[in-house]
């Protein structure tokens, strides 16, 4: 018998059919070419608005040790963990002005970090710094970036404002020669990737879109010189204004609040609707912070990482709305009783679960949204985990506001048309004054993968050639052919949504390589090509499922727009993959990738 009783106050048929014909009514036959890039004449939108415009500085032509691309937490990771390893020259290069990555964009009012303060941000142990507290605010989070970078002397070579433009391996010196777009050329023994997965904005292709007269702008690089205050709020600038913001993800979640409590009038203009479950944020307890003894962030990260990964464990240290969920979501699986069960009987036991979550998450719509119709739109229907969960304990409470209007843009494909002063859904226009893109960013793409940055290895070869016929690397960090080439990321490897915990780990493993390497004289560091072609080979164990799931799922960028791509990621897991890269490291892994003589 199934662990789920089979007394439902539901009917799953019935969520099942609604569940389809929601995606049905969201498909666009133009999936992820509906977006544009912001380049040329919306290349504005992508404008640095905190870089010192006037900065100059001359080329380097210099030789460091290692070269990290991205000043980014992962970026700043890999700089710590390679200095702990004893590393003494690194230089971290980075297009912003500043370390932080998303952070140093981001600056909407209301910005914090989803995940909790205590294992999202980075090195809390190492730094002697406890959040102050449980989900950040974004300026924290940027100051704590930035003291990453002072606490590991990461500034004194650092090159901010400076993108590289091209990577070429250099045989003979074994070295790569790292070009920028301010004339540099500078050699470097190693160089580390980590230049982001979700650093680049996206605009909706909305016809008339470069007509609008008014003020526009995307929420990651927002301009308070426009709406006044600042990421508190207080947005002064709008008052008398008619705002339209567009999108409803995790970002909007945190904007509409200030939107709604200063502008004139805020339409909100909506596709697919988000979960949103309770917040509950709150400062830290100052005697529990007293109270943290050394190594209390490593196992707080770890606990988190094994529920919200699927993990069977049975304390909840982080104990929030992202823990119980997966706990909730995992009741079955996680347990011994999921080894009794066909992969069917599974399958059918996670989705009642999942229908009694998103049951939950509807009923908070209609206990705090007032107006009926507007608590029908703004209920989700799809499985939880089909796009980003989002928490707030404000954003549904802004619609009972007078000022405030939800557009439905469901069965249009999003908003149709913009004119010179209005945004067009259906027979209805909406004058506005400005226009606010939370439209998202171009996603899983490192500028190494689109060709954006043209990476040159042994004899020439770009890395897209050598990878004509798919991605080739060892657990996501190296290429045969790419020596000395060490990438961070979401790619051939395991992810999760502490995306932070998941780059310390990338970051630690890498620097254990380079510092083996060191020890060992190695030549350079570089998998062989049957270790590559096995990793390809053992990936994808589940990928059918999780593309089957994918799916059913309401377009948006977790499913490539509706058209899901076979994924290609390590199936157990990220504790899993974490477990097999120490094991990997401790007997012999290393041995495989350390080329001795040249
Ligand atoms: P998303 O890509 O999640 O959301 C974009 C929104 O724009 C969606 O609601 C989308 O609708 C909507 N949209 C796109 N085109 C149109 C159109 N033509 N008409 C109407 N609506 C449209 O971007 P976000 O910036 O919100 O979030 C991106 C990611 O950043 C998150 O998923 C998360 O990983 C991360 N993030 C993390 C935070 C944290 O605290 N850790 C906070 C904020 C973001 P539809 O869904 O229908 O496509």
């Amino acid at each position: 018998m199934l662990p789920v009783s089979e007394d439902l106050d539901f009917d799953p048929n019935e969520l099942r059919a609604r569940y389809r014909a929601e995606r049905d009514r969201r498909i666009r036959p133009d999936g992820a070419t509906q977006y544009r890039d912001v380049a040329g004449e919306f290349g504005f939108y992508a404008d640095d608005p905190h870089a010192d415009p006037d900065f100059t500085r001359e080329p380097l032509h210099d030789e460091v040790e290692v070269v990290v691309i991205g000043g980014g937490l992962g970026g700043l990771l890999a700089g710590a963990r390679l200095r702990q390893a004893g590393v003494g020259s690194i230089r971290v290069v980075e297009k912003g002005g500043d370390f932080g990555g998303t952070w140093y964009w981001n600056r909407y009012p209301g910005i914090h970090c989803d995940i909790e303060s205590y294992v999202y941000l980075p090195l809390l142990d190492e730094l002697g710094y406890v959040p102050e507290w449980k989900y950040s605010p974004g300026e924290e989070i940027r100051r704590h970036a930035r003291a990453i970078g002072e606490h590991f002397d990461l500034y004194r070579d650092a090159c901010f404002q400076t993108a590289v433009t091209e990577l070429r391996w250099d045989e003979d010196a074994a070295r790569w020669i790292v070009s920028t777009d301010r004339g540099d050329r500078m050699r470097a023994r190693y160089v580390v990737m980590s230049n982001g997965t979700m650093d680049r904005p996206k605009l909706p292709g909305i016809p008339g879109i470069d007509t609008f007269k008014g003020h526009t702008f995307h929420t990651s690089r927002w301009d308070y010189g426009y709406t006044g205050g600042d990421a508190g709020g207080n947005l002064t600038g709008l008052a008398g204004k008619r705002v339209a913001l567009i999108g409803t993800g995790a970002t909007a979640i945190q904007v509409v609040p200030h939107l709604g409590r200063d502008a004139q009038q805020l339409y909100v203009f909506q596709r697919t609707p988000s979960t949103v479950d309770y917040r509950d944020n709150r400062p830290t307890d100052p005697e529990w912070a007293a109270s943290l003894e050394p190594g209390w962030q490593r196992q707080r990260m770890e606990n988190f990482l094994g529920i919200v990964s699927g993990g069977s464990v049975d304390e909840d240290l982080v104990g929030d709305a992202w823990t119980g969920s997966a706990r909730l979501l995992r009741k079955i699986t996680a347990g011994g009783q999921a080894d009794s069960l066909t992969p069917e009987e599974r399958e059918r036991a996670e989705e009642i679960l999942d229908f009694r979550k998103m049951n939950q998450v509807r009923a908070r719509v209609d206990d705090i949204v007032r107006d009926r119709e507007t608590a029908e739109l703004l209920k989700p229907w799809y499985r939880y985990a089909c796009k980003r969960p989002t928490f707030s304990d404000e954003y549904l409470q802004t619609f009972n506001r007078p000022n405030v209007t939800l557009v439905d843009t469901a069965d249009h494909g999003g908003v149709e048309r913009v004119t010179e002063n209005a945004l067009v859904v259906g027979d209805r226009e909406y004058e506005v004054d400005c226009i606010i893109f939370a439209t998202g960013f171009q996603v899983a793409m490192s500028d190494m993968i689109t060709g954006r940055l043209p990476v040159y290895g042994r004899d020439g070869v770009h890395l897209l050639q050598h990878w004509s016929r798919g991605p080739r690397t060892l657990h996501g960090f190296y290429s045969d052919g790419f020596p000395n080439l060490l990438t961070l990321g979401a790619f051939q490897n395991a992810a999760s949504v502490n995306y932070a915990h998941i780059l310390d780990e990338q970051a630690s493993h890498i620097a254990a390589v380079v510092a083996e390497a060191g020890k060992r004289g190695a030549r350079w560091v570089e998998p062989s090509a049957e270790s590559v072609d096995a990793w390809a080979a053992a990936l994808g164990e589940n990928a059918e499922e999780l593309y089957k799931f994918h799916l059913e799922c309401t377009p948006g960028y977790y499913n490539n727009e509706g058209k899901p791509h076979p994924r290609q990621g390590y199936a157990k897991g990220a504790t899993a993959f974490h477990a097999m890269l120490r094991d990997w490291r401790d007997n012999g892994g290393m041995d495989d990738v350390m080329v001795i003589a040249g």
